[in-house]
């Protein structure tokens, strides 16, 4: 499989398999690697900023789903290490004091009562309510062979307690920016855990009247994110809203 070469996580590799993409198109040929170069190094990784050209019907949605999914299972992972190490330690303590282990208390995850704030890591904006549920599904698609990876849309239009719950945990969140907004000003949602931050059909979002909210999201998430623009043109106005979302983006023209 074509895939292979761009040391993407076998539990993605699979689910292209199994979607039965033998090869990757060009332009995911070209941004997986660039992307994935950024997210690779943790702390002292380089964040990339991309600026993509392409049109739907290119692979676009996987060329960005797959290097964000590749980096938040490579997280996921890491976390699960942790959390590991520190349960041993604490049943350690506690057999060192004659104790038998304590088991942590599980709080139902489906009861409002327990809701809290979303803390994404990733977060993909799209202009139109179809899209955003489009990606959220080629998104699903992609996990299938993932572990506790969570994948959570956020439109306008779904009523809203149903939404904050699907948020619960969401590692991955599709949106439309305004809904999101709505979300993060009610403290349902944080976006200050987001690294990265794919904005698709920029040319769409700027036609709808959008810029003023993506530049509102690209401010409450991390200072050290990476950035990834998608739009069919490279055209002025399209470059003006990527001087005001990134720092130097590297280009893709396909
Ligand atoms: P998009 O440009 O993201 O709208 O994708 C267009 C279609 O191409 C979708 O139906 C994808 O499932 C499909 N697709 C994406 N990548 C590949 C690939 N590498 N090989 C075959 N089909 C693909």
């Amino acid at each position: 499989n074509g895939f292979t070469r761009l040391g993407l996580a076998p539990e993605l590799i699979q689910a292209v398999e199994d979607l039965g993409f033998t090869q990757p198109t060009p332009v995911q040929e070209q941004a997986i690697p660039l992307a994935m170069d950024g997210a690779e190094g943790g702390e002292a990784a380089r964040f990339i900023d991309l600026m993509v050209s392409s049109q739907t019907g290119s692979g676009k949605t996987a060329a960005f789903l797959l290097p964000v999914l590749h980096t938040l299972i490579a997280q996921q992972a890491e976390r699960a290490a942790q959390e590991e190490a520190e349960q041993q330690r604490l049943a350690d303590e506690a057999a060192a004091r004659g104790e038998a282990p304590q088991r942590r208390k599980r709080r139902n995850p489906t009861d409002p009562r327990n809701f809290k704030a979303a803390t994404p890591g990733a977060l993909v904006l799209c202009p139109t309510r179809e899209l955003a549920q489009q990606v959220a599904h080629d998104a699903i698609d992609l996990v299938r062979h993932c572990k506790g990876l969570r994948i959570a849309s956020v439109v306008g239009g779904m009523p809203y307690q149903l939404q904050i719950a699907r948020l619960q945990n969401a590692d991955l969140v599709v949106a439309t920016p305004g809904r999101l907004l709505d979300l993060q000003r009610s403290q349902q949602l944080k976006l200050d855990q987001v690294r990265f931050l794919v904005v698709d059909e920029a040319d769409r979002m700027l036609d709808l009247g959008f810029a003023d909210d993506l530049a509102e999201i690209n401010q409450l998430t991390i200072e050290r994110h990476q950035t990834m623009m998608f739009s069919a043109t490279f055209a002025a106005r399209i470059q003006q809203l990527a001087a005001r979302v990134m720092r130097q983006p590297q280009r893709v023209q396909i």
